[in-house]
Order: C-alpha cells, then structure tokens, then sequence
C-alpha cells in the first residue's frame, strides 16, 4: 500500500467538508451502516456490477473516502473477489493458470483522516494489505494530481455532492480517464424521490429493481419514463456528465429513486 498525502488546494466550502469528515472519519464506516440500514453496501456492490471490473484494469476512485468501493474494485480485477498472491508467493499460481495481469487502484480524497482510515482498514485485511496495485493520494476532485489519459475507469460514490464545482470535477474525471474509459458515480437523490416512487411503483424491491432484464428506471438521457417522479434530479447530473464531454449516458435508479447510478463513456 502507498500513500501519496500531499497539500491540496481548497477553497471554503472544500475546506469546511474536510472539518466535517476529519471529524467523523473513524466512525464514517458505523455512521454510514447506521445511516443507511446497510443499504450502502449494496449500492456500492451495484456501482462495481456497473463498472464491470476486468483484470489489469487502472482504476481511480475519487472522494474514495475509506476505500470501500476500491477494495471492491481492486478484488474484483483481481479475479471472483479473492485476493491474488503476493509477489514471489508460493503456491499462488500454476503453470496453466491464465497469466495475471495486476490492475491498479488508486483512491483519491481530499481529506487524509478519511484516507488514514481507509489505511487502517487495507491493512487489516491480509489480501489488500500485501496488493502493491492499491495507492492512496491526497487530492482535489475539481483538480486531480494524475496526468491526462491515465486511468481505464473512474469512480465517485457519495462524494459529487461535496464538490463545490462539480462540472469541474467530471471535467477533470474525463481529463485522466483514457478514450474508451468509463465514469460512474453513485449518488443520494433526493428523499421525495422515494415517497413518491413507492406510491407510483409498489413493485420495488430493497436495493434495485426485482425483475425483468432491464431496470425499468434505466434511462437514457432525455428520454421520457413512464411514472417517473416529477422532481428528476437524475437528469439534471445526467445532462451534467454529457455537458463534461461523456457519451452514451446512462442511469439507473437503486431504491426507488433514493440513490442513482449514472454513467458515461470517454469517446
Ligand atoms: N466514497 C466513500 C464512500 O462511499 O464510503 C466516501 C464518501 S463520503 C460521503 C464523501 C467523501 O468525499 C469524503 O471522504 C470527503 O473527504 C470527500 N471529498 C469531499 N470533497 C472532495 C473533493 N473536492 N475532492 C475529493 N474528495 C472530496
């Protein structure tokens, strides 16, 4: 594990979220159970689905807090969500095992208490704790440490909406992804979304659609849904990630509406 903590600029607003998140860090993982019925998981579980992890693949996750959805990404590149072997590690491989090809994933937050906590955790869990692919760095979303066209994927979960520019940061998440990379982000929509999905759609289940191939609320951007709920800010961040320059954008509602996952391709 490497850590790449280094002064970030920030502004007001930046520097207020990082107070608040210093603050809750070590407790950010029970608060984040407690507040969500451990629903977070499997949002997050459904932002990986979504990602379509493959082996050797560079991944970003930014405002990657405590690195809940990096470790899901860096388990998954590395094959049915078991660790891969250290290097040098006996017994890890045979010769007609397919080659490994190491990805590598970097969680990127402003805030170092969250990253120093994400540390913790990486180290206490024996398959993250010896995977060289796995860095943390201290950064801006608005203004990434990282050079153009470097990373195959990227991630935001529960973090876009402490960004202060936020046209900004998906500006700067299509800057370091490489043509053909993928951005998806999780976010809280808000909670009418949800009172008003369950009068319109009784159909739900806890977490995401139940049947059918398609998630009914899976949209492409500007189409019309049938018994969508008036109040869409889905297509208003939607409409954002295009502005940024993203192509074939999509979202799919989790929990009636509560949370989005939206993504986009650099084309
Ligand atoms: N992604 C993690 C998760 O889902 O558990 C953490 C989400 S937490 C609600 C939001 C995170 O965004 C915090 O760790 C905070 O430090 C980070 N953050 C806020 N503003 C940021 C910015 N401008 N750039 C990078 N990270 C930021």
């Amino acid at each position: 594990v490497d850590f790449g903590f280094r002064q970030v600029p920030r502004d007001a607003k930046a520097g207020l979220v990082g107070q608040v998140f210093s603050s809750v860090a070590s407790s950010y993982d029970v608060m984040n159970d407690l507040m969500s019925g451990g629903l977070h998981r499997l949002w997050k579980d459904r932002l990986v689905e979504a990602l379509r992890p493959f082996p050797g693949q560079e991944h970003l996750d930014v405002a990657g807090g405590t690195g809940d959805v990096a470790f899901r990404v860096l388990r998954a590149t590395s094959g049915s969500g078991s660790s891969r072997p250290p290097p040098g590690a006996a017994g890890g491989s045979s010769a007609s095992d397919p080659p490994l090809v190491p990805g590598r994933v970097v969680v990127c937050d402003i805030n170092p208490d969250m990253l120093r906590v994400g540390q913790q955790k990486a180290a206490a869990e024996p398959d993250l704790a010896c995977d060289s692919g796995l860095s943390f760095v201290e950064g801006n979303a608005e203004q990434l440490p990282f050079p153009d066209s470097s990373f195959d994927s990227y991630t935001i979960a529960f973090g876009i909406r402490n960004v202060t520019d936020r046209p900004a940061a998906l500006r700067e998440a299509l800057r370091v992804l490489k043509r053909g990379g993928r951005c998806v982000c999780v976010c809280v929509c808000y909670i009418i979304n949800y009172i008003l999905c369950s009068v319109y759609d009784l159909d739900y289940t806890v977490g995401r659609e139940s049947r059918g191939p398609k998630p009914k609320h899976s949209a492409r951007v500007g189409s019309t849904q049938h018994k969508q709920p008036p109040c869409r800010p889905q297509e208003t961040f939607a409409r954002m990630v295009e502005d940024a320059g993203f192509r074939a954008v999509t979202y799919e509602n989790l929990t009636s509406g509560v949370v989005a996952v939206h993504s986009g391709f650099k084309l």
